[in-house]
């Protein structure tokens, strides 16, 4: 069976803070969070921007959350008050925000993996089988 797989990574600038949290990370405080998108898919697709199918998905709606937060994205915002209060801001929750998100914007066969870093050495990954 054919496959292709797309990786795109980028990074954003957010405010922060675990609720009830015993210690720093209770605080608001900032990161650079990178985030690293992959996707596979057995066949290609039209895009919300390319009407023909050659594409597992298209770069530029992988990246949505890379955009300013007044454009949609999650760059320059307090995350606690852009993301639905049933998602806590920890690395985990947020590449889960981030994957159901992006799955609404792709075809249902295109298998989704999204992982998080809020600091160099340290990555959460999140995906739904
Ligand atoms: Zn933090």
């Amino acid at each position: 069976m054919p496959k292709w797989k797309l990786v795109t990574e980028f990074s954003f600038d957010s405010a922060h803070y675990i609720k009830d949290y015993d210690g720093p990370c209770g605080r608001m405080h900032g990161h650079t969070y990178k985030v690293r998108i992959e996707v596979q898919a057995s066949k290609l697709s039209a895009s919300q921007y390319c009407p023909h199918p050659v594409m597992v998905a298209d770069f530029r709606t992988l990246r949505w959350a890379k955009q300013d937060v007044t454009k949609g994205g999650l760059d320059h915002c307090v995350l606690n008050e852009v993301m639905p209060p049933e998602y806590e801001t920890t690395a985990e929750m947020i590449a889960q925000y981030i994957y159901d998100e992006t799955k609404k914007r792709l075809t249902s066969d295109v298998k989704l993996k999204v992982a998080v870093s809020e600091t160099p050495n340290s990555w959460a990954e999140y995906e739904d089988d």
